[in-house]
């Protein structure tokens, strides 16, 4: 098939798309209310509360959702932990059939999840369906694969899977999270108790629907809704074996608090404020177009996003007058307009945050640049900005916003920017463009940064394992690496 390509497209090399059958994709269906699903069945929630998931492009309710309480949390661990014994002990290869048999629904399902992806979360249409979807069947594919041959992975030595595993998961790639996370669980035989974010728990839920349709053993896969109160409650229930959380690093602190002098195993993937650096001998245009990418995909809620931008001081101006070009021309609006560069922020709260982010950069004096075209009258919108000259002690260079903001630096020499790249908390990733793979190979070593892209950026594979140094967490997801987070090995 041809790879789908366009100006704001995002390099990749594998195409993971699939054509489903227009027939079985045809029809987006929302309900008005989703219960939560526990042991193989949607039930109602004990708590007896639901709340409101909005659209960020129309401020509208698109359905209710339940908000599981500890009881709740409860019922969902008592039914993943039934399912264990039977299901970590079926022949691998039959476990295999159930994680490749979900992946294949979700590609059938493709468009559906797009489109729910997208009214859901604001994200453009044309990531959620070329990116986000794909990428998701990708992983069940990769990890269904893995399942019958543990023993390879881990050669000589006693495997055995951890138990019943609670999965708490952001809102900036909803269903690729989920994803990433029940993948590798069930290929090494757990079973699961998996929370979507509040904001963007949609295809969390239609993908419940599909492994109900999947025919997956009741209570291997449980997905609760709620916010932090019920993540919470996953992460201090006494029969969870371990904990995958990805999120902000605040809250992954709390979480390695709640869960010290416990047996819960735990992978932590948080926050990032990742370098992007540009040489002068760098094909400047490709170098342009990945420093846009970086920080502009999915409006910035990506904790790998180049969001710190350093340009070799020699080739300062022509750098900053591509970047304003090209910011001109991006389109903002409507998610679900394939056109569509840059979609809604996610929610009112993050609007928040990042608008109060430019402030800041405003009291602090700094030079910035927004294009000139207008934003929809409704939704929660912002527009992509760049910060000049930013100092390495400047909140915009030091905190993660988490919204399309690029803060620019300069620097003169190699020393000078891994220096100031490392000056960091986070540790998650790091671009480098240059024509010289020495310098890239140089800087992917010394960059304290757990994936350093050199000339591309923000590029997945589920083979490639995922994760972070320092505040930026621990543990790592994808590849043969994210099989380990799963077992007891001996
Ligand atoms: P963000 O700040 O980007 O919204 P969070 O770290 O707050 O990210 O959220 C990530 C996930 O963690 C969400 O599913 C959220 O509901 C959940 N969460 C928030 N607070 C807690 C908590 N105290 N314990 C467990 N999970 C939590």
């Amino acid at each position: 098939m041809a790879k789908k390509q366009n100006s704001f497209s995002l390099n990749f090399d594998t195409d993971w798309n699939y054509s489903p059958a227009p027939e079985s994709t045809s029809h987006v269906e929302i309900k008005e209310k989703y219960d939560l699903f526990i042991g193989g069945k949607f039930v109602k929630p004990k708590s007896g509360k639901y709340f409101d998931t909005i659209n960020p492009a129309t401020e509208k309710s698109l359905a209710k959702v339940a908000e599981a309480n500890e009881k709740d949390v409860d019922s969902a661990v008592k039914s993943a932990r039934k399912a264990f014994k039977p299901w970590s002990e079926l022949p691998a290869s039959e476990r295999a059939k159930y994680i490749f048999r979900i992946a294949r629904l979700i590609q059938e399902r493709a468009r559906e999840f797009a489109v729910i992806e997208s009214l859901d979360g604001g994200k453009p249409i044309k990531e959620s369906r070329d990116i986000d979807i794909p990428l998701a069947a990708a992983h069940f594919f990769y990890y269904a694969g893995w399942a019958d041959k543990l023993e390879y992975a881990f050669p000589n030595r006693k495997i055995k899977p951890l138990g019943v595993a609670g999965q708490i998961i952001p809102w900036n790639f909803p269903l690729l999270m989920a994803a990433w996370k029940i993948a590798p669980a069930l290929a090494c035989g757990n079973t699961v108790v998996l929370k979507p974010a509040e904001t963007t728990s949609l295809t969390a839920l239609k993908l419940a629907e599909l492994i109900a349709d999947s025919d997956l053993p009741e209570g291997v896969v449980n997905i609760v809704t709620g916010a932090g109160k019920t993540g919470a409650a996953i992460v201090n229930h006494p029969d969870i074996d371990k904990i995958a959380f990805t999120g902000s690093t605040e809250v992954g602190k709390i979480i390695q608090r709640a869960i010290a002098g416990t047996n819960k195993k735990a992978t932590l993937e948080l926050g990032g404020k990742a370098a992007n650096i540009i040489f002068e001998d760098a094909p400047i245009d490709q170098a342009v177009e990945g420093v846009i990418n970086g920080i502009f995909f999915n409006q910035g809620h990506v904790c790998c996003a180049g969001s710190r931008l350093f340009i070799q001081e020699s080739i300062k101006d022509e750098v900053e007058k591509k970047l304003k070009m090209r910011l001109e021309t991006l389109r903002i609006g409507d998610p679900l307009d394939k056109n569509t560069d840059i979609g809604a922020i996610n929610s009112k709260g993050q609007l928040e945050t990042i608008e109060a982010y430019l402030e800041i950069g405003k009291q602090e004096g700094l030079t910035s640049f927004q294009p000139s075209y207008s934003l929809p009258k409704k939704g929660y919108y912002c527009k992509p900005t760049l910060f000049f000259d930013v100092s390495q002690s400047s909140r915009l260079s030091k905190e993660e916003i988490f919204g399309p903001v690029l803060a620019i630096q300069t620097f003169r020499t190699v020393d000078e920017v891994i220096e100031k790249a490392n000056n960091t908390p986070y540790g998650l990733s790091a671009g480098v463009w240059t024509d010289k793979g020495s310098k890239a190979f140089n800087l992917s070593s010394q960059l304290k940064a757990g994936v350093v892209w050199a000339n591309t950026f923000n590029k997945f594979d589920p083979a490639s394992p995922f994760g972070g140094f320092k505040e930026s967490g621990f543990g790592r997801e994808g590849g043969m690496h994210g099989l380990e987070a799963y077992l007891s090995i001996k």
